[in-house]
């Protein structure tokens, strides 16, 4: 697909088309499946101060935690239990030897635990080669990082100074040469952001070397410097581009590993459903323990869990032929 292409489909040129497309390549190339993988909120603490971010560091609202190992384990444990394949331990922001060593000894655990068969992924942001090396030897089998804007110009101006464009391509690029299967993704309605800007995001995404992607809709949050910049979308035309964009990654790259995200459960329920026809394959379950979740605050409203029965049951309600899978 060309850029020209992209920006017809992403412009809402012929979403009939886009949808088949997509749809028929996600069903003969992945089947009907949606892999799960839990997601642990390991901690809300953070260094950042990301311009969009709830949890960033300047924001004095947020009640602050750091799971214990233990509350760890016991949502590892219940992922295992039943039989998932995977798991995301995702986190604010922490650099230092202690936050090293924890999930060194945390994969190590879930490793054991699981008798290695929990994959688990990290999104635990911007660390260095040798922390990152570290976590891959412990026995860590993916990565996420995302790009946030591939538009140089957007992502400087939704970050703080100490957070650069150039550092975080590097970054992805040493997490795929280090080894993780590497993921990275977009957030989609950004003030200030065009539709060429998502049209590049989709090209980047296609072509930097990753085999996973998490993208889903900006949504704002109050405490946040962003917050008083509007966006060219409304929420429900940032769903739409969310499917868009979906789509088109499945297009362009049929086989890679796409994410319907918390941030599309939270506009839309059903959107989050028509991702998996359209193109999505996997789904994050939030499993941190349900009485810290609300302290994760990324933007408002975030849903804080997903009932996995009810899920279930709505898609074979619907008619709609997915098959919700472990591994
Ligand atoms: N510290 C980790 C995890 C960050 S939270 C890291 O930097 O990788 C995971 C993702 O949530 C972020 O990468 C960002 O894309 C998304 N996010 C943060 N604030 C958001 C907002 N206001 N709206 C939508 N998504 C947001």
């Amino acid at each position: 697909m060309t850029k020209k292409e992209i920006i017809f489909y992403l412009s809402g040129g012929n979403d009939r088309e886009l949808f088949e497309r997509s749809s028929a390549i996600r069903y003969s190339m992945l089947g009907r499946k949606v892999y799960l993988r839990g997601l642990i909120e390991l901690s809300n603490i953070c260094s950042c101060d990301c311009l969009y971010c709830g949890i960033r560091q300047s924001n004095s609202n947020v009640k602050r935690y750091l799971l214990s190992k233990q509350e760890v384990l016991q949502s590892a444990r219940y992922a295992y239990d039943n039989g998932w394949g995977s798991l995301v331990i995702q986190s604010g922001e922490l650099c230092s030897d202690y936050f090293t060593t924890l999930i060194e000894e945390l994969v190590q655990e879930i490793k054991t635990l699981s008798g290695g068969e929990l994959a688990i992924t990290l999104s635990c942001g911007e660390q260095s080669k040798d922390t990152y090396r570290r976590w891959l030897e412990a026995g860590a089998d993916r990565y996420l990082l995302r790009i946030e804007s591939s538009t140089q110009e957007l992502f400087e101006r939704i970050h703080p100074q100490n957070i650069s464009y150039t550092k975080r391509l590097n970054t992805l690029q040493s997490l795929i040469d280090c080894g993780f299967q590497t993921g990275s993704g977009v957030m989609i309605g950004l003030p200030l952001q065009t539709i060429d800007n998502l049209a590049d995001d989709m090209l980047f995404l296609a072509n930097c070397g990753i085999v996973m992607c998490g993208m889903g809709p900006y949504i704002e949050h109050c405490e946040t410097p962003l917050f008083k910049y509007n966006s060219e979308f409304s929420h429900s035309q940032r769903v739409q581009l969310t499917l868009r964009c979906i789509a088109i990654l499945r297009i362009l790259r049929p086989k890679i590993n796409i994410a319907s995200s918390t941030a599309l459960g939270t506009l839309s329920k059903q959107a989050r459903h028509q991702a998996m026809e359209v193109g999505a394959n996997v789904i994050m379950p939030n499993i941190t323990p349900e009485d810290i979740r609300a302290n994760y605050s990324l933007y408002q409203g975030k849903i804080s869990d997903l009932d996995l029965n009810s899920f279930d049951i709505e898609y074979f309600n619907q008619g709609i032929p997915l098959e919700v899978t472990s591994k």
